[in-house]
């Protein structure tokens, strides 16, 4: 692309068209689809009540302006929210965070916030701040202040969090980081400390909530009470919509005037997120658990043993293989793209899948062949060099 600053790295082909959780691209190639768009079209790409909504929504209005009230902002508020907390919708994870730093911020009176090594929230100052890599703040110094990092899933973490803080966020399965799990243990003395200190949790679910881990938000597996929850990605399907989800008692910091984005609550955004929220229903979440069952148990079996394989993590549809040094996870996508799989990358050479969540388990399956075929390669390669 001629006209566009190089800040992505990019493949050679163009993804023109889609469907079911196939992707085709501009040479008239089909893909089975191991990204969603980045954890996004997790009802893939010809839902038919997301796409009902969306042209029913296009063909009353698109936009009306935060100065007049919705009440289809209202009803996906109330869909979306876990029990007793109110939304402010936006447009992106990055913004889902920022509302949340100024709310904690504001609310509390209080300014350090507490944030992991390995962490991401997004790439605006106060998320990018809050970003514990090294590689997404370079060069953009100074950062916001007041932030400080600890070791994720570390003992020694539970001590630096002290009633001087505002709040801690934190992912409870670290996705760009690299597919890791929080300890069930650790995460819920993190959520019990913050509650004796008072301060305020802030779970940032942009990449694993709306059904990724087979839960409405994956801090459901762990026994944690978040104070704000915030969320993205999969929440449209596709279109821009991000919400900053916060309990009841934090409104008294948030009153009109305090926060707002002109997009924030777009209608056509919403039509899609009520679609997914219509469909992320007890039944399909159960659905994704025990596809997910299905996956893993194939990786275990298959994967799991090569000797280029360190690990496999992940929860619900959300996987990471982990590579020793001796294969590039980039060498592995290529491949796996030339024979019609996507995937994505992590960090730390984790070869990370986010399966469409309506995939079905067949195909689920034929991904894992190839996934399979192609290590099976790399590893003899590496074992034939060793040789
Ligand atoms: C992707 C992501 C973000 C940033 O979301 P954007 O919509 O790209 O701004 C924040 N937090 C997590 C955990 C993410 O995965």
């Amino acid at each position: 692309m001629k006209h566009i600053f190089p800040t992505y790295q990019q493949f050679p082909m163009e993804l023109v068209s889609g469907y079911d959780w196939h992707l085709v691209d501009n040479t008239g190639k089909d893909y089975l689809d191991f990204t969603s768009g980045i954890g996004v079209c997790s009802f893939g790409y010809s839902n038919e009540l997301i796409q009902e909504n969306v042209v029913s929504q296009l063909g009353k209005i698109w936009h009306t302006s935060n100065l007049y009230p919705s009440e289809l902002q209202d009803k996906v508020a109330e869909m979306v929210a876990p029990a007793g907390m109110l939304a402010f919708f936006c447009n992106s994870g990055t913004e889902a965070n920022e509302a949340a730093f100024k709310l904690a911020r504001k609310y509390t009176g209080k300014a350090k916030v507490l944030a992991f090594k390995n962490g991401f929230h997004g790439r605006t100052y106060g998320s990018m701040s809050l970003t514990g890599n090294p590689d997404v703040q370079s060069g953009f110094a100074p950062l916001v202040p007041g932030i400080a990092f600890a070791a994720y899933n570390d003992p020694a973490a539970i001590d630096q969090i002290t009633g001087d803080y505002a709040a801690v966020i934190l992912e409870v399965v670290q996705g760009e980081g690299g597919v890791v799990a929080g300890k069930a243990d650790w995460l819920q003395a993190v959520s019990e400390k913050c509650h004796d200190q008072g301060v305020l949790l802030i779970i940032d679910e942009v990449q694993t909530g709306i059904g990724r881990t087979g839960t409405k938000f994956a801090y459901e597996h762990f026994n944690v009470d978040p104070d704000i929850v915030t969320c993205a990605k999969a929440l449209g399907n596709g279109l821009p919509i991000g919400a900053m989800l916060g309990k009841k008692k934090l409104a008294v910091a948030f009153g009109p005037g305090s926060h707002g984005t002109t997009f924030g609550g777009n209608k056509i955004a919403l039509a899609s997120a009520k679609g997914v929220l219509q469909q992320l229903t007890p039944d399909f979440l159960k659905t994704v658990q025990s596809k997910s069952q299905v996956v893993f148990k194939a990786l275990q079996e298959r994967v799991a043993p090569l000797g280029i394989v360190k690990a496999i993590s992940g929860l619900g549809l959300m996987i990471g293989i982990h590579l020793n040094k001796n294969v590039k996870v980039g060498d592995v996508i290529a491949d796996l793209q030339q024979q019609g799989l996507l995937t994505l990358a992590a960090e730390h050479n984790t070869l990370r899948l986010l399966p469409p969540l309506v995939m079905s388990e067949p195909d689920l399956l034929t991904g894992v062949q190839l996934i399979q075929a192609e290590l099976q390669k790399q590893n003899d390669q590496v074992n034939s060099l060793v040789e």
